[in-house]
């Protein structure tokens, strides 16, 4: 089994590369942040609470996107693996993932991190939010927000995986395909 997660800002291509890796390695893609979107799309009871949490860049609570990944990692038993994307976000993530990986005799292979400055992510959401209508790429102050809660958030995250000797970080400015190599590269040499 393969398992990848794919660490990064917002804007900094984990959705475009994780569809890349899923159909090299016939992963399952794992984003929190898709989810979530679907569930406001869909108006459902979640969706409701978390939309203003998502406008605002803050953090939907650790029960409901841990649950959440449970739930997928159950139901994907004999998987070739999976490329979590936007998740874990915070240390009590990481550890929550950690354990359920545990129980079901699971490992992380590989962090790798796509690292993208502040005024660049802001003009890519921006830019996407134009194409693909994300209620949350639209407002320049409060996608300027979510930018700088991250990296006030979840840095702490990369030391987690750091100490656990599985971090690699790439710049995550460049053509598509280079970084993708780039990834492959990084989980070739296992
Ligand atoms: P993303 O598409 O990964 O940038 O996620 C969009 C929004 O969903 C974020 O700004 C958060 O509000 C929420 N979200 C996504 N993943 C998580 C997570 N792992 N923990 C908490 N909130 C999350």
């Amino acid at each position: 089994m393969l398992n990848i997660i794919l660490f990064g800002p917002p804007g900094a291509g984990k959705g475009t590369q994780s569809k890349k890796l899923v159909a090299q390695y016939n992963l399952i893609h794992l984003s929190t942040g898709d989810l979530l979107h679907k569930e406001v799309m869909a108006k459902t009871e979640l969706g409701l609470q978390a939309r203003e949490l998502m406008l605002a860049g803050k953090l939907v609570p650790d029960e409901i996107v841990i649950g959440m990944i449970d739930n997928r990692i159950k139901n994907s038993k004999n998987q070739a693996g999976f490329v979590f994307d936007g998740f874990p976000r915070n240390l009590k993530q990481a550890e929550a993932l950690d354990n359920l990986f545990k129980i079901n005799d699971l490992k992380i292979d590989k962090v790798i991190a796509l690292e993208v400055g502040e005024a660049a992510l802001i003009e890519r959401i921006l830019q996407r939010g134009k194409e693909q209508g994300r209620f949350d790429d639209q407002n320049e102050t409060l996608v300027k927000n979510r930018v700088k809660l991250y990296f006030n958030d979840t840095g702490i995250v990369s030391q987690y995986y750091q100490t656990q000797g599985k971090f690699h970080s790439l710049n995550g400015l460049g053509e598509i395909e280079t970084i993708f190599a780039q990834i492959c590269k990084i989980i070739e040499n296992r």
